[in-house]
């Protein structure tokens, strides 16, 4: 079992066709046994001997892979984790280091994002070190991680094909080629969730990931929009428990540490997904109890930016 990195996190692998291998990753994450993992090839070829690929999956392969874009399609080959389950989530890459690894392997990897569950994923091979050492067969030194958040994951099993996961690539991009692309109330930000989404009190999951409170870090995260979040800063600033991460703090320039704070500002939403999830664990092992965070802005990024957060900030799977 290997930790290595890839654009999006770090993730926690094993041979796909190792079942007991597959198994003990859901052991050392404390992952519940219904989420499936992600299985990571080297090719669009390597994936099609594995799983049924329709015009509309090679066209999105072509598209958005080597990348962070996860497909689930119908597998055709029963070897591959998990295998009660006739689908399977396929991603390939963007290191070609790590794509030559796959590669070498002779099998798909396997892999979650290599965290405990629950927590934020992995970004820095400081971290990894930390939760992982002695207790995996090995860590694969290469680029770390720059992306930030977990690769976009979409369904293409149901009847009409469905976002499971923002991330990187937008739901926008896919429209391109899925005009009738679903997005679950589920995964809908709280602030765009519709008047009947908000009575929807069950669900049936739609991806086994869906149901689980996620990203969290142990200090309790606070996601404000800007002009309350300035007005917090303001008042609060001050307060050495708690840490800070937004784009604006007004006319100050700040130092790392404000007065036993810590204040992280960012550029747009693509530097603030790239270091949120380092910025949570620096926190913790600090041990700041409050985390405020600016809300994303309407750019580029905004979608998958805004899921983690406000998964991060839920108290329970609401
Ligand atoms: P992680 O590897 O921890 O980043 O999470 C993988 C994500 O992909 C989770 O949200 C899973 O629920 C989802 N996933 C993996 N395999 C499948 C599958 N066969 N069907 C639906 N969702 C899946
Ligand atoms: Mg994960």
């Amino acid at each position: 079992m290997v930790v290595f990195p890839t654009e999006t996190v770090f993730g926690i692998g094993a041979a796909s066709d190792n079942e007991d291998a597959c198994l003990r990753i859901y052991q050392i994450k404390g992952r519940p046994s219904d989420n499936p993992l992600i299985a990571h090839f080297s090719s669009i070829d390597a994936i099609k001997k594995v799983c049924y690929v329709n015009e509309v999956a090679n066209q999105l392969l072509c598209e958005f892979s080597p990348g962070p874009f996860t497909l689930v399609l119908p597998k055709t080959d029963p070897k591959i984790f998990p295998k009660q389950l006739p689908t399977l989530a396929v991603r390939i890459p963007k290191n070609p280091v790590i794509r030559e690894w796959i590669e070498a392997c002779g099998s798909p990897i396997s892999a979650p994002s290599a965290n405990l569950s629950g927590r934020p994923s992995l970004t820095r091979m400081t971290d990894v070190v930390r939760y992982f050492d002695g207790i995996v067969d090995g860590i694969l030194i290469a680029e770390e991680p720059n992306l930030g958040i977990e690769s976009t994951v979409l369904g293409l099993t149901t009847e009409v094909p469905v976002l499971l996961r923002p991330g990187s690539i937008e739901s926008q991009a896919l429209r391109r080629f899925l005009p009738n692309l679903v997005i679950p109330n589920e995964i809908k930000s709280k602030d765009s969730k519709s008047e009947d989404s908000k009575t929807n009190q069950s669900f049936v999951p739609l991806s086994p990931g869906m149901k689980y409170k996620h990203y969290a870090p142990n200090a309790k995260v606070v996601l404000l929009e800007t002009e309350i979040f300035l007005s917090t800063f303001s008042k609060q600033g001050m307060d050495p428990k708690f840490a800070w991460i937004g784009f604006s703090f007004g006319s100050k320039t700040l130092p790392e540490v404000l007065g036993g704070n810590r204040v992280l500002c960012v550029a747009n939403n693509i530097d603030y997904m790239a270091k949120l999830y380092a910025f949570f664990e620096s926190c913790d092992l600090e041990g700041y109890n409050r985390i405020y965070c600016e809300m994303p802005r309407e750019e580029e990024g905004r979608e998958g930016l805004l899921n983690r957060l406000e998964k991060a900030a839920a108290t329970s799977f609401e």
